[in-house]
């Protein structure tokens, strides 16, 4: 008896171990068939892990893919649910926060220039003086903080720089919890706040939030000067909510890390808000655009088995879906594309697993008058760039960002959907594919014909993103006639060896569309340069059988990059190539969704220009 109740056992546990590859309703089915064994089964149960219901509940499913199908859908991390708000009341704000942010001027009596009295080590002369109620809350501790701020004084010497974050001070009273201060330096009192310094702060005020740990309600008390138009709060809802991202998609258990965890609620009090009617509005438009900043995160921060052009189409037909009828999204797929001879991205997407998903989503203001611009915005979408047949031989495992400025683009038109903006119609466009390798990929000497009738030879399949590009150009151009055109692309390398990680370069022959671009991204933060459009090297990109070639020489190769886009752009039109391979990537946190921010003010400031 003993020996058949371990058969049976045995060959039970064999069932449920098949069933553990099959997934979950395999599992119960098998369950069902061995009803009347369940008695023996369950006390057996302890000794094997096959035999317990509770991991079969545990099995996931093959649900996202099969062998024979890509992922359709990918999944997104969600905005922070951690309320924000402006509040003149700091007696109920800050103190029972957890966490209070003081913002400081400098001590007024540091000279700027008396660094070398610092070095030979001289005490401070004058004390540090607090106004406002930054002096409400060192009243209220005796003065704890202006000691502070004296027993550090180097790190206050010119202000410390506006932004920077000084030692946490723990302050414990009697029947009161403890509660943390941190003094961020606000730079010296006559100064001119930077444009950034919104931005700056948001971004910080989330890291620090989340080094601290356990944090639920925090306040951060500033002079109202920071808080002093719709302009500044948005900037610090925007990079506030877009900082808090960790992106938990693909771990499981005790590898999920959440970013600041326990924050509910974080008020900003200033003195006089009095003439901030609409700070809730910025603040909402703040989540919006965070909440595209976080789309673009996803999209670059997602490896190629899960965002495939369909996967990518997708997403854009989600866009559509949740936007209220303001926006519009069309799928051209093969057959499309082939009509319109887009032969330059389908040279490139004959590589792909997927069929070619050419992206194009429309919004359309709620009110607009005769004078409403219609502007493109077009986005490399790479999902992964092996390079083709001229082969990465490095950093290919990096090259899921290759989809930069696709994620750029539609984290803008999601940003847009919610800060719709009036006068402006949008088109976000991208050719979807991926660089591959397989029996109908192109090879190098390939000739692809654009649809603008430009022939063009493939010197290097790796230079691949242009010649996607090269037909999204020509539907944004010539059919949708937008009257300007900007472009976001992960395109070179070399734009890297010259502005290095952190800046985008922008080529453009507009002045005004450079000027409206720069101003973009100082605002933003999205921190970018403009370079030259250097006619003289257009003879890189001589081909001996074809129109161009689609590669130039080892030097200025993110120019010569830029100057084979124009050819597939009317001349005449304000059209700006934004080369984004640097700083859509950081080597320590992944995606950044650099590009969002800057693409979106763009279109809402062209939907604003007229007022100006
Ligand atoms: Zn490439």
């Amino acid at each position: 008896m003993r020996l058949r109740l371990n058969l049976f056992t045995w060959s039970i546990f064999s069932s449920a171990a098949a069933a553990f590859t099959l997934g979950r309703k395999a599992a119960v089915a098998k369950h069902v068939n061995v009803g009347a064994f369940r008695n023996i089964i369950s006390s057996a149960s302890s000794i094997s892990r096959f035999s317990s219901t509770k991991n079969d509940v545990d099995i996931t499913p093959f649900e996202t893919w099969t062998f024979d199908t890509p992922t359709k859908n990918m999944e997104c991390n969600k905005l922070s649910n951690a309320s924000l708000f402006i509040s003149s009341d700091i007696d109920s704000n800050v103190e029972d926060a957890d966490l209070v942010f003081l913002g400081i001027f400098a001590p007024p009596s540091i000279d700027k220039d008396d660094d070398e009295r610092d070095q030979e080590g001289s005490k401070i002369s004058e004390p540090a003086v607090l106004n406002g109620l930054a002096k409400v809350i060192d009243d209220r501790f005796g003065g704890i903080i202006k000691d502070v701020m004296n027993e550090n004084y180097k790190m206050f010497k010119n202000g410390a720089s506006a932004g920077e974050i000084i030692p946490t001070i723990r302050l414990v009273s009697p029947g009161v919890k403890a509660q943390r201060y941190i003094l961020i330096g606000l730079g010296n009192e006559s100064d001119k706040i930077e444009d950034d310094f919104s931005a700056k702060l948001g971004k910080i005020l989330a890291s620090k939030i989340n080094d601290e740990k356990k944090v639920s309600k925090v306040s951060v008390v500033l002079p109202s000067k920071f808080v002093k138009d719709e302009g500044s709060v948005y900037d610090l809802a925007t990079n506030f909510y877009s900082t808090i991202y960790s992106d938990n998609r693909y771990r499981t258990g005790d590898n999920v890390v959440k970013f600041a965890e326990e924050l509910k609620s974080i008020s900003i009090v200033s003195e006089d808000i009095s003439e901030l009617s609409s700070a809730n509005a910025a603040i909402e438009n703040g989540k919006s655009l965070a909440s595209g900043v976080l789309l673009a995160k996803d999209i670059v921060n997602a490896p190629h088995n899960v965002l495939n052009s369909e996967s990518l189409a997708n997403v854009a037909r989600q866009i559509a879906e949740e936007s209220n009828g303001l926006m519009s999204c069309t799928i051209l797929g093969k057959k499309e594309c082939e009509e319109r001879g887009m032969g330059a991205y389908l040279g490139v997407a004959r590589g792909s697993e997927t069929e070619p998903q050419f992206i194009h989503l429309v919004y359309t203001p709620k009110n607009s008058d005769s004078d409403c611009k219609k502007v493109g915005i077009v986005g490399k979408g790479l999902l992964f760039d092996t390079g083709g047949y001229n082969i990465k031989t490095s950093m290919m495992e990096l090259m899921k960002f290759d989809c930069g400025g696709a994620a750029a683009v539609l984290g803008a038109a999601k940003a847009i959907v919610g800060l719709a903006p009036d006068n402006v119609e949008a088109h976000f466009i991208v050719a979807a594919c991926e660089n591959m390798i397989n029996e109908k990929a192109f090879v190098p000497s390939d000739i692809l014909t654009a649809s603008n009738g430009i022939t063009i030879e493939v010197k290097n399949t790796d230079a691949e993103g242009r010649l996607t590009l090269a037909d999204a150009l020509v539907f944004a151009d010539k059919e949708l006639q937008c009257d300007s055109i900007i472009e976001l692309s992960t395109l070179t390398g070399a734009v890297m060896i010259s502005l290095g990680k952190g800046v985008c370069g922008i080529w453009t022959s507009d002045d005004n569309l450079a000027n409206e671009l720069n101003n973009a991204s100082k605002l933003t933060g999205d921190k970018s340069w403009r370079m030259p459009m250097e006619k003289s090297y257009n003879a890189q990109l001589e081909s001996k059988i074809a129109d161009i070639s689609n590669l130039g020489t080892p030097y200025g190769g993110a120019i010569t990059a830029a100057l084979f886009l124009q050819n597939f752009v009317d001349k005449k039109k304000p059209f700006a190539h934004i080369d984004i391979a640097g700083p859509v990537w950081d080597d320590n946190t992944g995606a950044t969704g650099f590009g969002t921010k800057l693409a979106s003010e763009w279109i809402v400031k062209q939907g604003k220009r007229k007022n100006d």
